[in-house]
């Protein structure tokens, strides 16, 4: 099991930065009328609230709000809006959990966010999980003991000084830590590692249980939660959205917040709504469960691959290209001893995919 671990830090200074990144993430889902934030992050009164919220086109939001998907963006948004005094109906298809936020390792990894908005709603994400281990009913797990990236050779142990150095630049406490330091932190490691940048606010959630802790959270707030029930499609009244075609009827609602996650771009299509969503494939593989050997998130340097942040760095190799990857991968699968794949107790997650 992981810890329970409550290290909430400067919240004043962190504060601005959380609502900032809040209130962004609200603009770009198109939430910016369902959710009103106060400075601490916590809700203003129902009151303020209601006269404040506001849809994309500045009509004032009341009443119902259908939620659908039941991942960790439905279930956070049930939540919140339930908590902030709507009338909150969230229709998942299968059960909450069921899709991206069930099967996921739950790295809360700062250590290669892009400057910037990746970085800042990062954070503030971050910052979150803090509040919502105090307020939502049974808890969850989340450990927050930094994540590392190790190196086993000279050419990568300069790629990754530079990248320490950046980082530091950018904000973010990365430092480079020698072998004997990856060994104290990550005793299984292999013997030829030589250092590891570490990221000190890196974390981990267990995703499906913050997830089951959002349902209950939002139905203690009022919210329903209905699991089995199949959005068809949304539909509108004019330029409004008034409600959503489900496979158990109609359902009316005056503000409709999509969650579906990788099915959303098919969902608003025929709406007319055009979402830049699009599918990767990843893997995950689970063991038998082990006991829990190491602490910090650890990536090896396959993980310098993923990321536009390594290969803008001066002694990144491009030549070190895409054919390599693919080899290291295949490598990894095949024998499963490399421990540059992702670690979650008994669960490795290989990640051949590219952050841009
Ligand atoms: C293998 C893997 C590893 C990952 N690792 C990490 C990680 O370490 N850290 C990290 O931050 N992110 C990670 N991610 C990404 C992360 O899991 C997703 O970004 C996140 O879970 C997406 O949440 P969501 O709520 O948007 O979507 P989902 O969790 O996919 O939820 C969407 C829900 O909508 C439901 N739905 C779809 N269509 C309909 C419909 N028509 N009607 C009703 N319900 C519908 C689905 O059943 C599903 O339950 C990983 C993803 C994968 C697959």
């Amino acid at each position: 099991m992981l810890e329970k671990t409550v290290d909430v830090g400067d919240r004043g200074a962190a504060a601005a930065g959380y609502l900032q990144a809040w209130l962004r993430f609200c603009a770009a889902f198109g939430l910016r009328g369902v959710f009103n934030f106060g400075p601490t992050g916590r809700q203003s009164s129902v009151a303020d609230d209601a006269a404040r919220r506001r849809d994309r086109g500045g009509r004032p939001v009341s009443g119902r709000v259908i939620v659908v998907g039941g991942g960790i963006v439905g279930c956070a948004t049930a939540y919140f809006a339930a908590q902030a005094g709507l009338d909150v109906v969230l229709l998942e298809r299968e059960h909450c959990g069921y899709g991206a936020s069930g099967r996921n390792p739950g790295f809360v990894w700062l250590h290669c966010r892009n400057p910037g908005f990746a970085l800042e709603i990062s954070r503030a994400g971050r910052l979150l999980y803090e509040r919502l281990l105090i307020e939502l009913p049974g808890g969850f797990e989340f450990r927050a003991k930094g994540g590392l990236i190790y190196f086993t050779t000279d050419e990568q142990g300069a790629v990754m000084a530079e990248f320490a150095a950046a980082r530091q630049a950018d904000g973010l406490p990365v430092e480079l830590i020698d072998g004997a330091e990856v060994r104290k932190l990550v005793p299984p490691i292999r013997p030829d590692v030589l250092g590891a940048s570490f990221c000190a606010e890196d974390a981990q959630i267990n995703t499906p249980a913050v997830v089951r802790a959002l349902v209950a959270g939002a139905r203690q707030e009022g919210a329903a939660i209905r699991e089995g029930v199949t959005v068809r499609g949304i539909v509108r009244s004019g330029d409004r959205v008034v409600g959503v075609d489900t496979d158990a009827g109609r359902l009316d609602a005056d503000a409709v917040v999509v969650a579906a996650g990788a099915w959303s771009r098919a969902l608003l299509q025929p709406a007319g709504i055009e979402l830049p969503v699009g599918g990767e494939r990843l893997q995950v593989i689970a063991t038998e469960p082990l006991p829990p050997q190491i602490e910090p998130l650890v990536y090896g340097p396959l993980a310098a691959k993923q990321y536009a942040l390594f290969r803008n760095l001066p002694s990144w190799d491009a030549a070190d290209s895409d054919e390599a990857r693919r080899r290291v991968i295949i490598d990894q699968v095949a024998s499963l001893t490399d421990t540059s794949a992702m670690v979650w107790h008994q669960r490795l997650a290989l990640t051949p995919w590219r952050h841009e």
